[in-house]
C-alpha cells in the first residue's frame, strides 16, 4: 500500500468510526469531553436514578428490609424460587430512560456496554455469586426481533457476562467463584406469541398479556436440571415477563432463579423520581 492510500484509507475509518459514534451525549446532548469512545457523559452517568439505600436483600428494592423483619412491598411480587432481584436505576423517566431509548430503538447497541457496565457492579448475595451457572436473556418474538433487528436483553447479558469476567479475573490472578466468565443461554427459552408491549398496560393486563408467552425448547431440561440461572432484562415494572420467565424455566428443571435489570419502575409507596 502507498502512502497515500493509507492515508486515505486511515482517514475512511477515522470517518467510519465518527459515524458510528454519537456526535454528542446520548443523555444531554451536550459534546462529550473526554474519552473519545464515550457514548455518554460522566455528568450524566453521575445524575442516572441510581436506586436508594437501604435496599432488600432479596429483590433489592429501595426500602425493603428482608430479615430485619419489617414488610417488603416489591418481595411480595415474586415466586419462592426467585432468589435475588438486582436493578441499577429507575424507570421510567430521566437519563435512564433516554439512554434505553436510544439503546434499544435509536440503534446505539455499543451504549449496551456501558448500561451491563453498571449492571456488573451490583452486589449480589454471595450464594448467588457461587451458584449462578448462566446468564439467560428474556428472548424476544421472532417478529420483534425481525422489526428491532435485535434482542436487547441478549446484549446486556452477553456484555454483562464479559463486563463480570474482567472486573474480577485478572490475567494470572487466581480463579474465584465470579472471575469465570459465565455463558448466555440464548438457546433454553424461547417466545411464542408476540405480546403487545407492556408499556401501557395496567398490572393485571401485564399479566394475562405474558401468560403462557414463553416455551422452553426441547434441550433445555438437560441444561437447566438443577440449575441456579440469571435472567436478564433492560427493564422491570411489576416482573410479570421476567416471573413468566422464570415459572418457565422451573417447570423445565431450573431449581433457583434470579434477575438483573438496568432499569426498574418505581412501586406504589415509593417516592418520586427527582427531576432531571
Ligand atoms: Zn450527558
Ligand atoms: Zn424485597
Amino acid at each position: 500500500m502507498t502512502d497515500r492510500w493509507r492515508t486515505v484509507a486511515g482517514a475512511t475509518l477515522r470517518h467510519l468510526e465518527a459515524l458510528l459514534l454519537p456526535r454528542a451525549c446520548l443523555g444531554c446532548e451536550r459534546p462529550i469531553a473526554g474519552a473519545r469512545e464515550a457514548m455518554v457523559c460522566e455528568t450524566c452517568w453521575t445524575r442516572l436514578a441510581w436506586l436508594p439505600h437501604p435496599r432488600c436483600q432479596r429483590c433489592g428494592h429501595p426500602g425493603g428490609h428482608a430479615g430485619s423483619g419489617a414488610e417488603c412491598r416489591w418481595c411480595p411480587l415474586l415466586p419462592p424460587y426467585v432468589r435475588a432481584v438486582r436493578s441499577c436505576c429507575w424507570v421510567p423517566g430521566g437519563t435512564a430512560e433516554r439512554l434505553l431509548y436510544a439503546f434499544k430503538y435509536e440503534g446505539w447497541h455499543r451504549l449496551g456496554h456501558d448500561l451491563a457496565g453498571r449492571m456488573a457492579r451490583l452486589d449480589w448475595p454471595e450464594d448467588v455469586r457461587r451458584e449462578r451457572a448462566a446468564f439467560v436473556p428474556v428472548p424476544l418474538s421472532a417478529e420483534r426481533r425481525r422489526t428491532r433487528g435485535f434482542n436487547q436483553s441478549a446484549v446486556l447479558a452477553h456484555a454483562l457476562a464479559q463486563a463480570l469476567a474482567e472486573a474480577h479475573g485478572p490475567a494470572g490472578a487466581p480463579a474465584r467463584p465470579d472471575s469465570v466468565r459465565l455463558p448466555v443461554w440464548e438457546d433454553v427459552l424461547e417466545r411464542t406469541t408476540a405480546t403487545a408491549t407492556q408499556t401501557r398496560l395496567t398490572p393485571e393486563q401485564r399479566l394475562s398479556n405474558v401468560a403462557g408467552a414463553f416455551r422452553a425448547t426441547t434441550g433445555a431440561p438437560s441444561k437447566l436440571r438443577g440449575a441456579h440461572v440469571v435472567l436478564v432484562d433492560d427493564v422491570v415494572t411489576t416482573a410479570a415477563t421476567l416471573n413468566e420467565c422464570a415459572a418457565t424455566l422451573w417447570d423445565a428443571g431450573a431449581r433457583i432463579i434470579s434477575y438483573v435489570t438496568f432499569g426498574r419502575a418505581r412501586a406504589a409507596g415509593d417516592a418520586p423520581l427527582p427531576r432531571g
